[in-house]
């Protein structure tokens, strides 16, 4: 999907370097010492799973110590750590044997980002109803460890 951003690095000639949570693969960002626009030089995935289906995932705030899962969890999307408003990015992600979310468990908007994306809640969105045509890349499909005491989003 053509929105999905990257962890990116750039290295600039003149010596200056950054990280950019916000990185496209084809779209440059300016070096604030020499001014000059370079396209990243790595990228990396903002989250394990790379297909186009919901995955169950976990969370994990460094700064809070928090940590959490969903059944609602996407990729290249994150969600928000409640206690301190960071957008955080799953860890693990795995692949539910039902492609809907857990319908007992409740999912909040504000919390997610795919669901900000939709604007509306993700958590009976159906990728395969949805008309983009991108190729699903997602081939492991081991959803043994499901674990349904954790807290959830
Ligand atoms: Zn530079
Ligand atoms: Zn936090
Ligand atoms: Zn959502």
């Amino acid at each position: 999907m053509a929105h999905h951003t990257f962890f990116g690095e750039f290295s600039c000639e003149c010596g200056q370097s950054w990280k950019s949570e916000n990185t496209y693969p084809d779209k440059k960002q300016i070096c604030f010492t020499c001014k000059t626009w370079i396209f990243p030089k790595y990228l990396r995935p903002k989250t394990p799973y790379q297909g186009r289906y919901r995955a169950y995932g976990w969370f994990y705030c460094s700064d809070c110590d928090n940590e959490w899962t969903s059944h609602n969890s996407w990729a290249n999307m994150g969600q928000v750590c409640y206690s301190c408003d960071d957008l955080i990015y799953p860890y693990r992600q795995v692949r539910p044997k039902c492609g809907k979310g857990n319908p007992k468990t409740p999912h909040f908007r504000k919390y997610c980002e795919m669901c900000w994306y939709l604007k509306k809640n993700c958590k009976n969105y159906n990728p395969d109803a949805d008309t983009d045509t991108d190729t699903d890349t997602d081939s492991d499909d081991h959803a043994s460890d499901y674990n349904d005491d954790d807290r959830y989003y």
